[in-house]
């Protein structure tokens, strides 16, 4: 395969732990979801392994915990600059097992380092508090203090920039990281990993447990049950999500899960038609429809829609579907035949409720599907409730502001909204009345590291990036000084 020449000494394809790189008796096949092509077998640790991993981390706290912020951040800083130096090498990787266009590829890997870079510059400034007291012989401190051992289980769509959120702060935090990665897209990972050794993260600091769905479930089950692990981060689906909160219950685990997403992108009639369409093409299918703050329902006002939908019908027929690493690209596979089949299943089953396909729809090419555009969708079709992550554009009609809001917040989910209004006013009663952890007014793109990403709901909990996604790697002590 083509990537594993591109990526030279970062195609890695044994497990990480304590600063080792870990075979093991069984492997597991990573293929590229364009092509069936078998990329590598990778080590497929068990729970035992996990056990070992978490071992690893526990004996490097203490001295990772208490070694001096600066020098905390000077390492993250180098391993952030080995990222970018290999950006090429590590988009290889990224599209060879998930499929995303090359230049999506790059770009993912420079925003998954921006968190690196960020968190390098955010250990220097966990900061405390002395608050007021409640009488003069004492005083009253708030410390903040590394969580401990972290654990961390990543999904497929962002086999880089998922990995960095997590790792990054933890590590700036003062904390020590396991990281299981999706089954799909071990491979960044491990690349990862490679150049974190390179700057200078010490053993047993940031461990990669590599393996496959059977025994992620089992490696899933040690993560949670273990009194060791303080906090467990998780991005993926809701329905996972669910089973990992109850795992945690046990032993009170700290938890952040970012769970599936359905996010409206609601076009006011006052709206810039060409921002929004713009805005549209960029939220609906960036990753093919694969990420979870991707556009689920536009939901347009009447004298805008038939205006808008011609549009985005236009641009959609535009879009250049194939193999990741051809040029000029914009649309790649889908990352697996479930994948496909749910999306296919959306598309038919709004077709069967009254919908009317105007572009695409047709049956996919192995794991392509053809861009889609329906309009006349109602709230009883699957794709007005189910995340579809799939590239499908499904579009409501309304008339009245209420009607808009109502129909944003019918879903269990509350990641991202997006809308468009040139009303200073309808902006904030808009955007005040959304039920989403995230709202994009006059965008389609939210996603920076700067920004506390995360829902509300049954989104998930817990933000990553800016100076709020540290908060989730340190725990808050409280120090009454008296007897002054
Ligand atoms: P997706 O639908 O995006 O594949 P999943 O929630 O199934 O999302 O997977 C996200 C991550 O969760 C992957 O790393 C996967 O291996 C892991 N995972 C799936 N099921 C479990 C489980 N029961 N316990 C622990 N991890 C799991």
């Amino acid at each position: 395969h083509p990537a594993r020449e591109r990526a030279g000494d970062l195609f890695k394809t044994q497990a990480f732990v304590g600063g080792q790189w870990l075979d093991s008796p069984q492997r597991f096949a990573v293929t590229d979801p364009a092509t069936g092509e078998q990329l590598a077998e990778v080590s497929n640790l068990d729970a035992n392994a996990a056990l070992g991993a978490i071992e690893a981390a526990n004996a490097a706290l203490a001295s990772w915990r208490d070694r001096p912020a600066r020098e905390r951040s000077q390492i993250m800083r180098r391993w952030f600059e080995l990222i970018v130096e290999h950006a090429d090498a590590i988009a290889a990787l990224l599209t060879a097992e998930q499929g995303k266009p090359l230049a999506e590829a790059k770009a993912e890997v420079l925003y998954g380092a921006s968190f690196i870079e960020w968190f390098a510059e955010e250990a220097r400034r966990i900061q405390g508090d002395v608050t007021p007291t409640p009488g003069n012989d004492r005083r009253i401190l708030v410390i903040k203090q590394a969580t401990g051992v972290c654990a961390a289980i990543t999904p497929w769509n962002f086999p880089v920039a998922m990995v960095t959120r997590k790792v990054a702060p933890a590590l700036a935090a003062g904390c020590t990281i396991v990281l299981k990665p999706a089954e799909q897209t071990p491979l960044c990972a491990l690349a990862l990993a490679e150049l974190s050794q390179r700057a200078g993260i010490p053993a047993g600091v940031f461990n990669v447990l590599s393996c496959d769905a059977q025994n992620a479930i089992d490696i899933g089950k040690a993560l949670c049950a273990s009194p060791v692990v303080r906090h467990l981060s998780f991005t993926g689906s809701t329905e996972v999500g669910r089973i990992l909160m109850a795992q945690c219950a046990p032993t009170v685990k700290k938890l952040a899960l970012e769970l599936g997403g359905h996010a409206p992108f609601i076009v006011f009639d006052d709206a810039d038609l060409d921002a929004a369409v713009e805005g549209a093409m960029l939220s609906k299918y960036r990753n093919a429809g694969q990420t979870c703050v991707c556009t689920n329902r536009f939901i347009v006002q009447s004298g805008i829609h038939d205006a808008f939908v011609e549009r985005l019908v236009a641009r959609t027929r535009e879009l250049k579907l194939g193999n990741g690493f051809e040029a000029g690209v914009q649309q790649g596979p889908l990352i697996d035949d479930a994948g496909v089949a749910k999306v296919m299943r959306h598309i038919d089953d709004a077709r069967a409720k009254g919908a009317q396909v105007l572009t695409g729809g047709t049956p996919p090419q192995g794991r392509f599907v053809t861009p889609t555009v329906l309009r006349d969708v109602t709230q009883d079709m699957l794709i007005a409730r189910e995340e579809t992550f799939g590239p499908v554009s499904a579009v409501m009609k309304f008339a009245t502001d209420e009607e808009a809001i109502a129909l944003a917040n019918a879903s269990e989910f509350g990641l991202a909204a997006y809308f468009y209004s040139r009303d200073i006013g309808r902006v904030w009663r808009v955007a005040e009345a959304l039920e989403y952890g995230m709202v994009g007014i006059n965008t389609g793109a939210i996603s920076y590291e700067t920004v506390p990403f995360g829902g509300i709901k049954q989104s998930g909990f817990g933000r990553e990036g800016s100076h709020y996604g540290i908060e989730e790697y340190v725990e808050m002590k409280y120090l009454c000084m008296a007897g002054l």
